[in-house]
């Protein structure tokens, strides 16, 4: 398996690199043959070769058969016609990436004060509030005075259809439950058509549960009962930032990893950003991106045939259960060591002991 690595900004290098250890780990316990091939993106890119995400780049990640790509700090990247891209969007909409799967579990001995629960949110990831998805050329954010700004929401029938397959394939595999998450009280049609939509989906699949939630009370349901939740299916704004709320609930944002998939490509990218508060002091959680290389894993193993990267996926998950439960791990989800020294022992864990690691897993 190929695999393209894009570092990042802040955080992401430090993440990656640990990130990259445990794959190595996986790859030869598992006989994965894993090549990682690394480029760069972000302000190390900009300063190389001028460009955020230079030419070639993309034709480059499509020959690979997955991405891992570190957070990068979108923030900075003011002007996309002078190349100042947002790394996140240009792969999701060049490749197409149109579901970002956001898992969210409780782990053993890990402390929470919400109770045990196992969840994924299941966002729209191509159109929506985000301003940089909506338009063939330009942006939907328009300043029409100095004073006064227009921000568009796109939303097709299309990308609704496919995030609500998604979503109710996902459910069929796990608890079948499904928590259609909208605000079709106030966005009448555009949330109207998203909602009725996935439950005409949800129709095909007489086995599923289905109900939803208005997302503002949604906030209040999922921390007062997480453990209701099994699949949520969400727009794009509203999933993204429901899934930041749910990786805490779990523990610690830096725990909340996630997978963008497509009809034949998937990306593995944290759910946080390039957290420029911590970077370079070796404390950031790098939990987030290896649990998401482990969905990749998983992806690729399934689409493949190959049950081996599906063992491999379940292996690190388990490693990184049990890291946590002996306390090695970082600060945010209550040991003691530093982002390096978390990965290694993830890896250690992964090379010496799967059973055992698997023992602690859940
Ligand atoms: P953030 O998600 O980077 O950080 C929010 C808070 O969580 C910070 O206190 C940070 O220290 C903490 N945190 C994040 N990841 C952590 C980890 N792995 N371990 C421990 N703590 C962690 O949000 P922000 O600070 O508002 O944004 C920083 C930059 O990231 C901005 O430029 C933003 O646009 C960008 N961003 C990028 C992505 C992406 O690349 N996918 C996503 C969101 C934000």
């Amino acid at each position: 398996m190929r695999i393209v690595v894009l570092r990042g900004d802040g955080i992401g290098p430090e993440i990656s690199a640990a990130t990259l250890n445990v794959l190595r780990v996986a790859s030869e316990r598992f006989e994965l043959n894993i090549q990682l091939e690394e480029h760069e993106v972000g302000h190390a890119s900009l300063q190389q070769f001028g460009a955020i995400v230079r030419p070639g780049l993309l034709e480059i990640v499509r020959s690979a058969d997955g991405l891992i790509l570190g957070p990068t700090a979108t923030a900075d990247f003011k002007d996309e016609h002078s190349g100042e891209v947002n790394p996140s969007k240009f792969f999701r909409k060049n490749l197409d990436l149109f579901a970002n799967l956001r898992p969210a579990r409780t782990f053993p001995g890990l402390r929470n004060r919400f109770g045990a629960f196992d969840l994924v949110v299941v966002r729209e990831n191509t159109e929506g509030f985000y301003a940089d998805r909506n338009m063939k050329q330009g942006n939907s954010e328009l300043l029409v005075t100095p004073d006064v700004v227009v921000s568009l929401r796109r939303i097709t029938r299309h990308c609704c259809e496919r995030i609500a397959q998604a979503a109710c394939k996902l459910a069929m595999n796990r608890r079948k439950h499904l928590t259609i998450v909208h605000n079709a009280n106030v966005l009448k049609i555009g949330d109207g058509m998203f909602l009725d939509i996935c439950r005409e989906t949800a129709r095909a699949y007489p086995e599923l549960a289905v109900d939803d939630v208005l997302v503002d009370a949604m906030m209040a349901h999922v921390v007062r009962q997480p453990d209701r939740f099994d699949v949520i299916v969400a727009t794009n704004m509203f999933g993204d930032i429901l899934s930041d709320l749910t990786a805490e609930l779990s523990g610690s944002l830096g725990l909340g990893g996630s997978l963008n998939v497509g009809t034949d490509y998937a990306m593995a990218q944290a759910a946080h950003g390039s957290a420029p508060d911590i970077a370079g002091r070796d404390v950031a959680n790098p939990i987030s991106l290896i649990l998401s290389a482990a969905l990749l894993l998983a992806w690729h193993g399934e689409r493949s045939g190959a049950a081996r990267y599906e063992s491999a996926a379940r292996a690190i998950e388990n490693a990184v259960a049990a890291a946590m439960k002996g306390g090695r791990a970082t600060k945010d989800v209550g040991g003691n060591l530093g982002t390096a020294a978390t990965g290694q022992a993830i890896a250690e864990i992964l090379r010496s002991d799967i059973a055992t690691a698997s023992a602690a897993a859940r």
